[in-house]
């Protein structure tokens, strides 16, 4: 198997539209690699507004030879989903990976697999592993509309009476805590999808009483809310000021501005990024992480700035360089 920073090369075999806005890619690396773990992802390279930037997407199985994947065009879409859902065959592409941040843990208890929209992609690869080693586990597929959601016949096809659809507007929405009432007592639940429904199976969780320990996820990064203001940082303890346009993130724009602050996942899972705030004044946080609590995001003391903003005005924030700490 590759090394995750290996920069890779390959060639787009097929394109093919599998849903309402979403395409299926086959892609034929160049150095034959083709192998992963379930719920790895590879990095493809883009280019937004003249930079080059990665997106993640998570591998799906595939014929021999190929490697799999499926984006679904976001409409907020700076660039990324946008340029992949117009590639075809024969394009290049350039990419790293796989990187697996959601492996799976195979230990013979049941696995609640929950599958929002295109967040069905990892859960694919998870749902065949637990199949191919015996793991007890049903997997709930949940999506808006029957169009929309991708590769319906195929996973009805190999997981059978283990899948399970819930589909708003056929009336039957998935319901939490009904799912987690089904899941063994000592049970496991593994989720990719949106974070509104994150949000939705984290309180049923919580109320069920269950541990931490056991509810996995892996989020496709925040809903961008508040994305087209710009507001004002200032960062008294380093002297800077920088204003945050809508198409860049905060710790984008602190970054950009000279400030070398620690991040890790960007898509407001990990809480590396988090910043102290000091002071708001002429707008509101938007908070778009999974990290903090509802608790945390009401009381405003802090922020995950790779995905938060504000939805005008001007922040203030320090951050966690302590010179007396070295
Ligand atoms: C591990 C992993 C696996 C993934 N797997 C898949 C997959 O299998 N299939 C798939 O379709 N996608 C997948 N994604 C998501 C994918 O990587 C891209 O994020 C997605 O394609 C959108 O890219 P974009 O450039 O079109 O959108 P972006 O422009 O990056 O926008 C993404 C979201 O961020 C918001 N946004 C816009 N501007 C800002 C801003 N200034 N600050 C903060 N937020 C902003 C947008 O409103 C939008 O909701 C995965 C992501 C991760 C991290």
């Amino acid at each position: 198997m590759k090394s995750t920073f290996d920069r890779r090369t390959a060639v787009v075999v097929a394109v093919q539209p599998v849903a309402t806005d979403v395409v299926r890619i086959d892609f034929a690396p160049d150095d034959g690699e083709t192998g992963f773990e379930s719920g790895a992802h590879v990095d493809v390279e883009v280019t937004i507004a003249g930079r080059r930037e990665t997106r993640s997407y998570s591998l799906i199985p595939a014929p021999a030879g190929l490697c799999r994947i499926a984006v679904k065009r976001v409409p907020a879409s700076r660039g990324g989903s946008a340029a992949m859902v117009r590639l075809a065959a024969g394009d290049r592409l350039v990419f790293s990976g796989p990187t697996n941040d959601f492996p799976a843990v195979f230990d013979g208890r049941e696995k609640l697999l929950v599958a929002g929209g295109i967040g069905i992609t990892p859960m694919i690869s998870h749902a065949r592993a637990c199949a191919r080693r015996g793991e007890p586990f049903r997997l709930v597929y949940a999506g808006r509309t029957r169009a929309g959601m991708a590769f319906l016949d195929e996973v009805a096809a190999e997981f059978g009476d283990r899948l399970e659809l819930r589909i708003s507007d056929e009336a039957t929405r998935l319901d939490p805590a009904a799912q987690i009432s089904r899941l063994a007592a000592d049970g496991a639940l593994w989720f990719c999808g949106p974070h509104r429904l994150l949000d939705g199976l984290r309180h049923a969780w919580k109320a069920a009483g269950r541990s931490w320990l056991d509810f996995r996820f892996e989020s496709f990064g925040a809903r961008g809310d508040a994305c087209g203001s710009s507001f004002v940082v200032s960062v008294p303890r380093h002297g800077v000021e920088v204003t945050v346009p809508p198409e860049r993130s905060m710790l984008e724009a602190m970054e950009a501005a000279g400030l070398d602050l620690m991040s890790f996942c960007l898509r407001g899972e990990c809480g590396l990024c988090a910043l102290p705030v000091t002071a708001v004044e002429g707008g509101r946080i938007v908070h778009m992480d999974v990290f903090f609590s509802d608790e945390e995001k009401a009381n405003g003391a802090s922020i995950c700035p790779c995905v938060s903003r504000l939805d005008g005005g001007r922040i203030t924030v320090d951050t966690n360089y302590r010179p007396d700490a070295i």
